[in-house]
C-alpha cells in the first residue's frame, strides 16, 4: 500500500509498505479521506511522524471504512467511521475514561509503532477510536470533524458560547475558521484577527463580522472600538503565539471567558519547548475576574453531537479548499502551508 513519507526540509514522497494487520480489538480502516493539519508543520519541516509510528509518515485526521477486524473487535466490517486523532489506547476504566475524556486517561496503553500516520491507504486502530458515522455525513467531513472542527467545538462548548456573546477569534487558520463557523451557527457575533489577506477575505464569506489585520492595525484598539470599549465576552486563541494570546486576555471584557487552543513550541537544540505566555494572577486574572481554559482535542460524545450539527446544516464543507491524490502529496503540503488554502484533503486512492 502507499503512504506519504516525510523527509523534512519541506519535502515529502510516497512509498510502498506492507499492509498493516489488525490484532485483538483493533481494526483495519481503508482511508477514504485524510486531512493535512497545521500541527504537521513540524514533520513537514523536520521530518518524522505525527505519532510514535513505525514510519516517518504523518496525518492524524481521517475517515474511511472498516475492512478487516481483529478477533475481539466490536465493530463490523463495512462500517463507515471517523478515526479519532488520539495516540495510545485508553484504559476505559479510569475516572477520566468514564467521563469520556480519553485523551486525559491516566493509564494509556502505549500502542507505539502501530499508530502510523493517516496519509496512507490503510491504517490500524483500536475499535473504540473508530466512531461510526451516519450515512449522510461524507468521509471528507468526517475527516475534518475529528480535529479541525472537533477541537474548537469542544472549547466553544466548554465556554458556553451563545447568541448573546461577541467572540474574538485570533488566527483564522482551519481551526479558527471552523470556530467562527460554529460561533455563527450559535448566533454569536464574531470578530477576528488574522494577518493573511486570503484568510481574512474568506472569513467574510462565512460570516465573520470584522476581520482585523493585526500587522497594519492596532488590534486591541480596534476590538475595543467594535465592542463599545467593553471588550468581547469570549476570546479564543488559535495561534499559540504570545501576542495574540495576550490580545485575548487584554481585550476580553471584565468577567470574560478565554480559551487557549493554539499550541506552539520554540525549537531548541534540545528539542521543542513550550512558549512562555506572561499571564499573571495579580495582573490579569484577579482584577478582571477572568475564566481561562486550555482545550485539547475532542471527546467521543462531542463527535456524535457534531454529526448531528452537520446533518442539520453546520456548513463546515466551506473549510475544504483543496483536494489532492496521494501521489500529489508534495503539492498538497505546499498548498496547506502557504496560507492560500484552508483544509487540504488527501485521497489515498486517487
Ligand atoms: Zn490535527
Ligand atoms: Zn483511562
Amino acid at each position: 500500500m502507499k503512504i506519504v513519507e516525510m523527509y523534512g526540509d519541506s519535502r515529502v514522497g510516497v512509498i510502498e509498505v506492507p499492509e498493516p494487520e489488525p490484532r485483538d480489538n483493533w481494526v483495519m480502516v481503508k482511508v477514504i479521506a485524510s486531512t493535512i493539519c497545521g500541527t504537521e508543520a513540524r514533520t513537514y519541516h523536520y521530518g518524522g511522524s505525527t505519532f510514535d509510528s513505525s514510519y516517518t509518515n504523518s496525518g492524524h485526521e481521517a475517515a474511511g471504512v472498516v475492512v478487516k477486524t481483529g478477533p475481539t473487535a466490536r465493530i463490523m466490517e463495512g462500517t463507515r467511521v471517523a478515526v479519532i486523532a488520539h495516540m495510545g489506547e485508553q484504559c476505559g476504566q479510569c475516572w477520566f475514561c468514564h467521563q469520556g475524556l480519553w485523551l486525559l486517561c491516566t493509564d494509556i496503553a502505549d500502542g507505539g509503532a502501530e499508530y502510523d500516520g493517516t496519509h496512507a491507504q490503510y491504517i490500524v486502530r483500536p475499535d473504540s477510536h473508530c466512531i461510526p458515522m451516519p450515512d449522510d455525513v461524507p468521509f471528507e467531513i468526517g475527516s475534518i470533524l475529528v480535529d479541525a472542527v472537533g477541537t474548537p467545538y469542544r472549547a466553544i462548548r466548554r465556554l458556553g458560547v451563545n447568541g448573546f456573546d461577541t467572540v474574538l477569534i485570533t488566527g483564522l487558520g482551519p481551526l479558527g475558521a471552523s470556530a467562527a463557523i460554529i460561533c455563527e451557527r450559535l448566533g454569536a457575533r464574531v470578530i477576528a484577527t488574522e494577518p493573511a489577506e486570503f484568510r481574512r477575505s474568506m472569513a467574510r464569506e462565512y460570516g465573520v463580522d470584522v476581520a482585523i489585520d493585526p500587522v497594519s492595525e492596532d488590534a486591541l484598539a480596534r476590538v475595543m472600538e467594535l465592542t463599545d470599549g467593553r471588550g468581547p465576552d469570549v476570546a479564543l486563541d488559535f495561534t499559540g503565539y504570545t501576542e495574540p494570546q495576550m490580545l485575548c486576555v487584554d481585550a476580553v471584557k471584565v468577567g470574560g471567558r478565554v480559551g487557549f487552543i493554539g499550541l506552539k513550541y520554540d525549537e531548541t537544540p534540545d528539542g521543542p519547548v513550550p512558549r512562555p505566555t506572561p499571564i499573571t494572577v495579580a495582573g490579569h486574572l484577579l482584577p478582571k475576574e477572568l475564566t481561562l481554559i486550555g482545550s485539547w482535542s475532542v471527546a467521543p460524545h462531542e463527535m456524535l453531537e457534531l454529526f448531528e450539527l452537520v446533518q442539520t446544516g453546520l456548513p463546515v464543507e466551506q473549510l475544504i479548499t483543496h483536494r489532492f491524490g496521494i501521489d500529489e502529496a508534495q503539492e498538497a503540503y505546499e498548498t496547506a502551508f502557504n496560507q492560500r488554502g484552508c483544509k487540504v484533503i488527501i485521497d489515498p486512492w486517487a
